[in-house]
């Protein structure tokens, strides 16, 4: 049966496609024995310390609103991490706002700088929210494929191409989900430097920046002339193993800090005060935590990649993120296909590449952040699969 269009619901939301990720979730979530390569998230709890620090700051009573654009300490805590780490200097007090998630400072982002029409380029495949909000913000995504020959990174001579007179900006992320791509500092030069030609905002999604295994993580912001036209978007799910808390933040210049604060204050008030807590003892003494995380995910992106190649699905190591993004081409069969099939022969659930928009197709995504035990059964059941298939 068709479905019937609600008059009760807008337009803009009634056109939103719902995300791919969700029906194979749903179908995963019903059957039994199912290894879940799917979910974006670490598979780590976050650190004890951490959560004793949002324990204690109930303990003590701290349950009321913080000021709208986040606790000061955090703030202050979170200019030091992006001086130290990303070479980036932000005022605490009006350059840096603490948001519920990467996914709202990527909303309120949005929403603070495209006008109705404006063109908002996304580099695909991306995660699968970008579009979305570009939509929801009255804005015209345009999207851009990347491919795998250029280790799907996007070429300055491709940005150009899809520049117009309307665009405004373009939403990057390295390390990137889906595909783990991270880009170095030379790839971002040559970026900023159509970027500044054409006078365009850039929204870098840095929430994997503490998961880039092969080089130091750059900031597009760090590079000359570029902090003013930039908005970091960063946070805690990733890095931290911190995705239930809901802590991200934000970091760019003062006016457009100050619109993007108007939204938050409408709309959110401010974040969690407990998470805050949390988020500021991660920053504070949650680093070496954070690096024994890293070298767990390393060492098995190394397993991972390398028995993805010898069930015959060819895999590049990606830089960064825990994300794996095959070609199953040699299969024949189409990226949903591959993950139906997958799931309903061996139950090993993962993302087809289609869902990730322009270039994902042939593709799947797996999440490599799940127990050696997990991967390695899963590793025989999709060695299982290509053979049979
Ligand atoms: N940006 C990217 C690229 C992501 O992969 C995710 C989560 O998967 C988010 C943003 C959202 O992160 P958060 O949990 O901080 O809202």
């Amino acid at each position: 049966m068709k479905m019937q269009k609600n008059s009760f619901i807008s337009r803009s939301v009634h056109n939103l496609k719902p995300s791919g990720i969700r029906k194979f979730f749903d179908l995963a979530a019903n059957m039994e024995g199912v290894i879940s390569l799917g979910v974006g998230e670490p598979d780590f709890v976050t650190s004890w310390t951490v959560r004793e620090a949002a324990i204690l700051s109930l303990e003590q009573g701290y349950t009321s609103y913080t000021a709208n654009a986040g606790l000061i300490e955090l703030r202050e805590s979170i200019s030091s991490y992006m001086s130290n780490r990303y070479d980036v200097q932000y005022n605490p007090k009006e350059e840096i706002i603490v948001t519920v998630g990467a996914s709202q400072a990527l909303d309120i982002a949005l929403r603070a700088i495209v006008d109705p029409g404006d063109e908002v380029i996304v580099v695909e495949p991306s995660f699968v929210s970008y579009v979305p909000l570009v939509q929801l913000a009255g804005g015209v995504a345009v999207t851009v494929e990347t491919k795998p020959e250029n280790g799907f990174k996007l070429l300055p001579e491709e940005l150009e191409a899809a520049i117009t007179p309307k665009t405004k900006a373009i939403l990057l992320c390295s390390p990137n989900n889906p595909t783990g791509t991270v880009l170095g500092k030379a790839d971002l030069q040559a970026l900023a430097k159509v970027v500044r030609e054409h006078d365009l905002v850039v929204l870098s999604d840095e929430i994997y920046s503490e998961l880039s295994y092969d080089e130091q993580h750059v900031s597009i912001a760090s590079l000359e002339g570029m902090k003013e036209r930039t908005i970091v978007i960063n946070g805690f799910s990733k890095g931290f193993a911190m995705t239930g808390w809901r802590l991200g933040f934000l970091c760019a210049p003062a006016d457009i800090t100050n619109a993007m604060l108007k939204i938050h204050q409408y709309t959110m008030m401010c974040a969690s005060t407990p998470a805050q807590y949390a988020a500021l003892e991660a920053l504070e003494n949650g680093m070496d935590d954070l690096q024994e995380m890293k070298r767990s995910y390393r060492h098995r992106r190394y397993y991972f990649v390398d028995s993805l190649n010898e069930a015959g699905l060819e895999c590049k190591t990606p830089g960064g993120a825990f994300y794996a993004f095959p070609s199953i081409k040699s299969t024949g069969l189409t990226s949903e296909e591959f993950a139906e099939k997958l799931l309903l022969e061996e139950k090993v659930a993962v993302v087809p590449g289609n869902v990730f928009g322009k270039g994902g197709e042939g593709h799947i995504r797996c999440s490599y952040a799940s127990s050696m035990e997990q991967l390695q059964e899963a590793i025989k059941r999709i060695k299982r699969f290509t053979h049979n298939n």
